[in-house]
């Protein structure tokens, strides 16, 4: 399923429920950013470009209830008994209080991202990124992570046999480290907004390896160009990322258009989720 939700420029940012909120009211972390300029090849071609370490506060990253649930398999807005709202009250609470997120944000060009998105040559010869980012009007790519106390209190959590709180935190912190990529996107799109690089129609979504044909390889080469090492985000030899409660991939901004596609990869008929769907349909209800 791609990494993604709908998001539109032009003041404008989708909650993690598809509705609206100014971009102030969202809360967007406080960035440690430097901008800096590049000469291309020799044409007076300049390009600014950002790399910023994101930072992100308790209420930034709380998820919903109903998100928490849904990573349990319960449909958003079911009811509950009272004890499973309370230890998913509690297990958001905890998560919490122990996460120390952290993150970094990397505006690339489209001949870069072209080499990022090759990696290690193992991706399905046609896939949703691989179409829409040659028709982007700009790219960033994110890493995030809750930090290493959040994987170790699941560890722990499971090893003590808390088996419902242990399950019930590991929801909650999928479900927070999911809104790190939100708000890696509203940073982006507040970047472009804030040197005039947006339009009313541009839709900022992000894409992550391991997903729609993007091999999970991909992590390789993302990796190399982005060193999230700096927060503390390192592979695994799997290339699955440590700590695990993390999020990567590419940004994507352009018209809403290059992000609808249909259903009709080769890969399309074994997808469980079809998450894509919701995505494409979250950016035409925008
Ligand atoms: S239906 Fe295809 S494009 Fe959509 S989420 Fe599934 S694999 Fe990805």
């Amino acid at each position: 399923m791609p990494q993604c939700s709908g998001r539109r420029l032009a003041g404008r940012t989708a909650t993690a429920g598809g509705g609206c909120a100014t971009q102030q009211s969202r809360g967007v972390p406080a960035p440690e950013s430097r901008c800096y300029t590049l000469h291309s090849r020799g044409r007076l071609c300049y390009t600014v470009i950002m790399i910023e370490l994101l930072t992100f506060s308790t209420d930034d990253l709380r998820p919903s209830r109903d998100q928490v649930l849904q990573n349990q398999g319960i449909p958003a807005g079911v009811a509950v008994p009272a004890e499973i709202d309370a230890l998913c009250s509690n297990a958001i609470d905890l998560m919490l209080e122990i996460a120390a997120p952290a993150g970094v944000l990397l505006e690339i060009s489209k001949p870069d991202f072209a080499t990022v998105y090759q990696g290690q040559g193992q991706n399905e010869a046609s896939t949703p990124v691989g179409d829409i980012f040659p028709r982007a009007e700009n790219l960033a790519l994110f890493a995030a992570t809750l930090g290493q106390g959040v994987s170790r209190e699941i560890k722990n959590l499971f090893e003590s046999n808390d088996l419902a709180l242990a399950a019930m935190f590991d929801s909650a912190a999928s479900a927070a480290a999911d809104r790190l990529g939100e708000l890696a996107e509203i940073r982006f799109a507040e970047f472009l907004d804030q040197n005039g690089r947006n339009t009313p129609e541009t839709c900022v979504l992000r894409y992550s390896p391991g997903y729609c044909g993007w091999h999970i390889s991909g992590q390789k080469k993302l990796f190399e160009f982005l060193h999230p090492e700096q927060i503390g985000l390192t592979l695994r030899d799997s290339s699955l990322m440590e700590p695990l409660k993390s999020v990567s991939g590419v940004i994507i901004v352009g018209p809403k258009e290059i992000h609808s596609f249909p259903m009709s990869y080769p890969f399309c008929s074994q997808c469980e989720t079809r998450g894509c769907r919701e995505r494409i349909r979250m950016l035409s209800a925008d």
